[in-house]
């Protein structure tokens, strides 16, 4: 059977199919209120518990797992789903249980009925919510711990983040779902965990059976049911390899991503909070290239005092040899921040969003800066800010920052009085005026994931459009060699943080334009570095020219896949 390879790996075992416990019968009910009240008390409960999951799930597995229910507890609080669940309790005067149901189940059909795979996948995330809301209605033990003798493979219609933060991850080999896309919450914290999985197998649950015994081949989307001695023999001897592979990866660990004949790139990993700095260092990095700074703003109920943000960021500072790149609050567009009240837009990517908040609730902006600036006393730490796109915001910003630091002195309080400040180039008005930044940045560092969308004019989320966000474009890459030219020019260096800086196809190309530095997930750091040491700069130049001759994106891909 064939599914979507969401999380690299292979795995052979027994099945074991998740199946859920929730039963109750639809009643009919007088006492409304009494059922009222039982909806505020489960949703309560379910709150407090989304808040301490969320906490475990930030501590053990990092902030980009735990940002999912910071997700579930924005549709908890939702005011359409609970009024549309207490106007159905009041019309049909039923149990809240039904009532709760029978309201999330038209949800979940309003968004698995579009043809928008994002809006498909949040379904997943209503369901979990749902769920959990009618266990603490029924009174359902709430986070069982799936405790297993034996390896397994998970197998499910669905499996919701809450279900993998209770499983046991030492027994779970792999998982199968029936549902479920590359960029759903379960694939991201399979991959997190480096469990392999395989989902949107829909024929998965009429084949399998507890018991069964089944391979999931993680690397080309491929589930074999009951496989024969032969299939597994083969399969058994691709995990050797797979594995073998992981092994080498690991090795280049303490060596320097440089090329052959001894250029030195500078490679960094991306955190989104403190707890992400032991993942990073373990790849072999020994700088954090990009700090989303906004994980700390989510999933909680107020905005970070200035003495918390200065203990996450001295935290992280003290907790690295290399630079720490702080980015500034990048909230807007698809980050939400329920507290600030932010307008509902037409065109939230093209709206009020990152250094555009910032300048404006010049509040938030200073304690943010203060925060930082005290933390450079600790490390290497520089500023970074987002979605500059013109010289007068990049001025603005380096005003406030100035009155901050006098702040700083007038009140003794030390800090690195030459912190280096930079701009994230993901904007193509700033991508063509690097020239005049340099006057005012110390370095660059370009944020190919919304530099793609902005120059194709094409939706970083939207499936409908997904064939259009090319990273391998021309325009993209011709403007990623003038921005680094151009910056060169000015003695600034630059840097790439978005995704593209993870790709390996892309490493020669990266390293041929004369990128300084590339700053990623710690999952890509070992796989970029691998090509990095096994190319001359001279050929990475020739790479790079090769794919500036090339007219079509599909050409580029291939060109470069093809290249080892
Ligand atoms: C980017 O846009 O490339 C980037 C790194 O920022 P984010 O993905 O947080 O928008
Ligand atoms: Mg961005």
């Amino acid at each position: 059977m064939i599914g979507v390879a969401a999380s690299p790996g292979i795995a052979i075992a027994e099945a074991l199919v998740l199946e859920e416990e929730l039963a109750y019968n639809r009643v009919q009910i007088e006492d409304i209120a009494a059922e009222k009240a039982r909806l505020e008390e489960a949703l309560a409960t379910s709150k407090d518990e989304l808040i301490a999951l969320k906490k475990k799930v930030e501590e053990e597995m990092g902030s980009e797992q735990a940002e999912i229910f910071e997700a579930h507890l924005m549709i908890l609080d939702d005011p359409e789903l609970i009024s549309a669940t207490e106007n159905k309790l009041e019309a049909e005067s039923i149990n809240v249980e039904a009532a709760l149901e029978e309201t999330i189940e038209g949800f979940i059909n309003m968004f698995a009925s579009t043809d928008n795979q994002y809006l498909q996948e949040r379904a997943n995330d209503i369901r979990d919510i749902g769920n959990r809301i009618l266990r603490n209605l029924l009174g359902v033990e709430s986070e069982p711990v799936v405790q297993l003798e034996k390896e397994v493979i998970l197998i499910a219609d669905e499996l919701t983040p809450t279900d993998i933060a209770r499983i046991d991850q030492e027994q779970v080999l792999g998982f199968i779902t029936k549902v479920g896309g590359r960029t759903s919450h379960t694939a991201i914290m399979a991959r997190s965990l480096g469990i392999p999985a395989v989902v949107g197998v829909r024929e998965i649950l009429e084949v399998i059976k507890r018991g069964s015994n089944v391979i999931v081949d993680a690397v080309d989307g491929i589930v074999v049911v009951e496989p024969t001695e032969k299939q597994i023999a083969k399969y058994q001897k691709k995990l050797a390899g797979y594995q073998q592979r992981k092994e080498k990866l690991a090795q280049l660990k303490d060596l320097s991503a440089e090329t052959e004949d001894g250029h030195r790139m500078e490679l960094a990993a991306n955190i989104g909070t403190p707890a992400d700095v032991a993942a990073a260092l373990a790849s072999g990095v020994e700088g954090i290239g990009l700090y989303r700074s906004e994980f700390l703003y989510m999933g909680r109920e107020a905005l970070p005092t200035e003495e918390e943000q200065f203990e996450a960021y001295k935290e992280v500072a003290e907790g690295v040899d290399g630079a720490t790149i702080i980015r500034t609050l990048d909230i807007g567009g698809d980050k939400e921040l329920s507290y600030l009240d932010l307008p509902v837009e037409m065109n939230p990517f093209l709206g009020y969003r990152a250094i555009r908040i910032s300048l404006e609730r010049t509040d938030i902006f200073k304690t943010q800066l203060r925060a930082i600036l005290r933390a450079s006393k600790y490390g290497n730490v520089k500023i970074m800010y987002p979605m500059i796109s013109s010289l007068e915001e990049l001025q603005a910003a380096n005003h406030i920052l100035a009155e901050v630091k006098e702040d700083l002195v007038r009140e003794g309080i030390e800090f690195n009085l030459e912190l280096e400040v930079g701009v994230m180039i993901e904007v193509p008005a700033a991508a063509m005026i690097i020239d005049l930044l340099a006057q005012e940045a110390d370095f660059f560092s370009i944020g190919t994931n919304d530099l793609i969308q902005y120059m194709t004019a094409t939706d970083r989320r939207n499936e409908k459009v997904a064939g259009l966000y090319q990273p391998f474009h021309p325009a993209v890459l011709r403007l990623i060699k003038q921005v680094v030219e151009v910056a060169h020019e000015h003695d600034s260096w630059v840097g790439m943080c978005g995704e593209m800086a993870g790709d390996r196809r892309l490493a020669p190309f990266l390293v041929g334009v004369g990128l300084d530095e590339l700053s990623m997930s710690a999952a890509s750091i070992a796989e970029v570095k691998e090509v990095i040491r096994k190319i001359t700069l001279q050929e990475a130049k020739e790479v790079a020219e090769q794919v500036l001759s090339l007219s079509q994106p599909q050409n580029i891909e291939e060109f470069l896949a093809n290249y080892w």
